[in-house]
């Protein structure tokens, strides 16, 4: 039989998959020798367990009564002994981080007998009624499922009838009247009393920590962070330790850098006389952390020391929780830190200047989407603007939206298609939807750890929190601060990155990291920031074996791509040079009904074809060039059939002659299913000449660079092959039309897989291939069965919230089944033709997790949107190190 519980000796920080993040390092903390009170942990397998069967694993509850008992005889009393209770505390704590997402009961072990007992012992009676009220709280919260607006409301009303907003007014009997309060608000909403035997509340909130696991709002927050649906969450039992006993006791967080900037220093806040939750929470306003410095120096000094303990421990920035109980530090938490994207780069480099981490360790520290976030662009320094508060830089970034007052708000207008900024007092956890739809998040209370900083930055969303100047009316939906009044509707802007909020909207300038990239910004001109991602960027091109190209259609987007790195062209869509005022000459060869009047009409468009190709193989001189031959059903050129039948239909007799032809031809062409239909090769073996236009107008192109003194190297690409004789019959067109044009150039010809069934034929079409590129788009759409347009849109959230799959396959590639065909086509193709050249150029050629399978299998290149080219390229290093 499995072990399922771990006492915190027993661990250490390598088990998260075991014993979740906050388990494994409580246990390397207490291997550390540092001052953690002492507990066990329940296993992610013991949840999986009863997540799936519904029911405790056999042999649970013995083990957990022997680590119990074990922990009284450390601890030298029993769980809610009636002279002097052992406290515990029940914590979720998964493998990835979830702030706030799970359920946590603390004060477990109190009942009527044991408060009497804790009330004597710590020589408090007030201490003791509040940490009784607070389990019959929590645990009616988040074990019975009782409104906790119903518990607030109490303690509400009994501080505005004692004519106080403060909790720390409230004396012992207020709070032992509280206590009988809530326990009928329990019998009221449960039916049942509230538990009093101390086994029974503990077993009781472990099972709750399970099931928290598949709340909703986890549920939402791990789609949000792509955390897998079936990991199960450990629980950790723990001996509480107070930080409500008195002004000598306090809780607080801390950082060993500033999350928000990597600077090292003394990071945190601080509260006197309260519970841990109530600095997450943001309930009240805490002090900086430095301030402990003066309440109690020595704690202070300590807990720097363990700070760098732990820095130097774990080689990166962490953060850690911490209660200090009549004097005496303890740690109840740490973990390496959630940071914003600039201070990953920056604290990467940083490591490594110290000799901590080397550079390939440094380029694991970040990540593309790290990186993407950096390229957004931020407030114009120079545009006139209209501070009316500044509150803490919690996550970075520029927003400007309508102000919301509420999630709900936020949700409905993001629907409309509307930019929100949310603001509220404090977030909680409930907020997440809100958070999700907004496109930032303002506070007027709660530190840089308060949940919407930490949730905030955990998702990439601009965050400014505490902004005191704010007076939130939430029922009112508004706001004031000095003579302004802010209603919902009304535009805000917020600075991440300074804290500022600014009434009405600021328009946004290219971030500097956009700028180097683009060489307006020499690295050495830059800030910190800019020369860290310099640095990593550098390292992780000589790390890289996957190339990274782009998709470009115009030599503007290919001067781009290059500029941001793009070593070629992977995808040029032709189709894309048919837009505009060119649509007319693409309806002229759909309408033609002779061969004179379809050469005519292919003869217009041969000169503009020919002006992009030169255009692209200019900009990208001496690198290689896919250009991928017409894809798209023809009908996609021609006007809808709706609208044009209702235009003759209302015209009558009137009706222009080429309306009508129009229309018998949208007729003609419409197909029930276009994208099953006649496109890719296809339209190149059914319409004569088209292939060989867009073919000639390469090879002109190509000969006019050479004549020029350039160096092209284009690449001809069929697409939506699904068998050799396609191919066969495309290529020889395409050789015959290179030879006919004669002279120096030279092109390969090559072909998309994005059908299964060329994934499957590989072997025998890398015979009429000198280069295969992955469509990976289609081949999604063709191997799942799914309309690449339609099903995000329709039930995809559906397929989300049941795990059919964590990410929509679209965007992170399917592994094992559109990336099983990768693996058979790459290994059979080059089983025919070891030198065949192997790329990317469907979207998933810029999603950092797909960048890491391709460069698995073994391709030579992806190629993705000009800026996703630097995210593509940073990922192709870590991949290789
Ligand atoms: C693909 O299918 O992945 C691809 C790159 O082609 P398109 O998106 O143009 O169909
Ligand atoms: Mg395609």
């Amino acid at each position: 039989m499995p072990k399922f519980v771990y006492d915190f000796t027993e661990g250490n920080k390598d088990l998260k998959d075991l014993l979740g993040g906050k388990g494994a390092n409580l246990s390397e903390m207490t291997n550390l020798g540092l001052p953690v009170p002492p507990g066990f942990t329940i296993t992610t397998e013991a949840c999986r367990h009863y997540l799936a069967e519904g029911a405790v694993p056999a042999g649970l509850a013995e083990e957990i009564t022997e680590h119990l008992t074990a922990l009284e005889g450390t601890m030298g009393k029993k769980l809610g002994q009636a002279d002097d209770p052992l406290l515990v505390s029940v914590r979720s704590g998964a493998k990835f981080s979830m702030p706030g997402m799970m359920d946590t009961v603390l004060n477990i072990g109190l009942n009527d007998e044991s408060v009497l007992g804790l009330a004597a012992q710590s020589g408090n009676e007030r201490f003791a009624w509040d940490s009784y009220r607070r389990l019959i709280q929590m645990f009616g919260k988040t074990v019975l499922g009782v409104d906790g607006e119903l518990f607030e409301e109490s303690l509400e009303e009994l501080k505005h009838a004692k004519g106080t907003t403060d909790d720390l007014d409230l004396t012992a009997a207020d709070f032992q009247k509280l206590v009988g309060t809530f326990k009928g608000i329990v019998r009221e909403r449960t039916g049942r009393e509230f538990p009093t035997e101390p086994r029974e509340q503990m077993d009781l909130a472990v099972k709750a920590v399970f099931d928290s696991w598949n709340s909703d709002r986890a549920i939402l927050y791990r789609r949000q962070e792509r955390i897998p649906t079936d990991l199960g969450t450990a629980v950790n039992i723990c001996s509480m330790v107070f930080g409500n006993l008195g002004m000598d006791s306090g809780t607080g967080v801390a950082f060993t850098r500033d999350p928000a900037s990597g600077q090292q220093g003394v990071y945190g806040d601080y509260l006197q006389n309260a519970q841990g939750e109530d600095v997450v929470a943001g309930i009240r306003n805490t002090v900086p952390l430095a301030d402990l410095g003066q309440i109690n120096e020595p704690v202070y000094r300590q807990l720097l020391q363990i700070m760098e303990t732990l820095e130097n421990h774990y080689l990166d920035l962490c953060d850690i929780e911490f209660t200090v109980e009549r004097g005496k530090l303890w740690m109840l938490q740490t973990r390496v830190g959630k940071r914003t994207a600039a201070a990953a780069f920056r604290i990467a480099c940083q490591l490594a200047d110290q000799g901590l981490i080397d550079l390939n360790e440094a380029i694991h520290r970040v990540n593309g989407d790290q990186l993407a976030q950096l390229m957004f662009p931020r407030f114009d320094a120079a545009a006139p603007k209209e501070q009316i508060a500044k509150g803490m830089n919690a996550s970075p970034g520029a927003a400007v939206g309508k102000a919301v007052f509420s999630s709900e708000a936020a949700v409905e207008a993001a629907a409309r298609g509307e930019k929100v900024i949310l603001v509220r007092r404090e977030t909680t956890p409930d907020d997440l939807t809100g958070m999700i739809a907004a496109q930032g998040i303002l506070t007027s209370r709660g530190g840089k750890t308060s949940h919407a900083a930490v949730v905030a930055r955990g998702m990439g969303k601009t965050c400014v929190c505490g902004a005191e100047d704010l007076d939130v009316d939430v029922k009112a939906r508004r706001l004031k601060t000095g003579d302004v009044v802010v209603q919902e509707g009304d535009v805000l802007s917020i600075d991440g990155s300074t804290g500022a909020v600014y009434l009405g909207e600021v328009p946004v300038s290219a971030s500097p990291v956009v700028r180097y990239f683009e060489g307006e910004l020499a690295p050495a001109d830059g800030d910190e920031l800019v020369q860290s991602v310099h640095r990593l960027m550098v390292h992780a091109d000589a790390a890289a074996r996957l190339a990274v190209r782009a998709n470009a259609d115009t030599p503007e987007d290919s001067e781009r791509a290059r500029r941001f790195g793009a070593t070629g062209i992977g995808l040029c869509r032709t189709e894309h040079m048919f837009l505009g005022e060119r649509r007319q000459l693409v309806e002229d060869l759909i309408l033609a009904t002779s061969d004179a009047e379809r050469e005519a009409a292919l003869d217009a468009l041969a000169p503009f074809q020919k002006e992009d190709f030169h255009g692209i193989l200019k900009a990208m001189d001496g690198l290689p060039v896919t250009i991928r031959l017409i894809d798209p059903p023809l009908h996609e050129f021609l006007p809808d059939l709706t609208e044009l039948s209702v235009k003759v239909a209302l015209a009558g007799a009137d009706a222009s002659d080429k309306d009508r032809r129009l229309l018998e031809a949208v007729h003609r062409l419409h197909e029930q299913n276009p994208m099953l239909g006649l496109r890719g090769v296809r339209l190149g073996l059914v319409i004569p000449g088209l292939f060989a236009m867009q073919v000639r107008a390469i090879a002109e192109a190509a000969a006019q660079r050479l004549s020029e003194g350039g160096d092209p190297r284009p690449e001809i690409m069929i697409p939506l092959v699904g068998s050799i004789q396609e191919l066969e019959h495309a290529r020889e067109e395409a050789e015959q039309v290179l030879r006919s044009v004669g002279g120096e150039v030279k092109a390969l010809i090559g072909t998309m897989i994005e059908l299964p069934r060329a994934a499957l034929t590989a072997g025998q079409i890398a015979e009429g291939a000198e280069f295969f590129s992955f469509g990976t788009n289609d081949l999604t759409q063709t191997t799942w069965g799914f309309s690449r347009d339609d099903v995000e849109a329709s039930f995809f959230s559906r397929y989300l919230e049941l795990g059919v799959f964590g990410v929509s396959p679209f965007e992170t590639l399917d592994r094992d089944g559109v990336g099983r065909l990768v693996r058979i086509a790459v290994e059979e193709g080059r089983r025919t033709r070891p030198d065949l050249k192997l790329g990317v150029c469907g979207e998933h050629g810029g999603d950092p997790e797909s960048v890491h399978f391709f460069h698995e299998v073994g391709l030579d290149y992806v190629s993705c949107s000009p800026f996703r080219v630097p995210v593509a390229r940073l990922e192709a290093g870590r991949a290789a190190v």
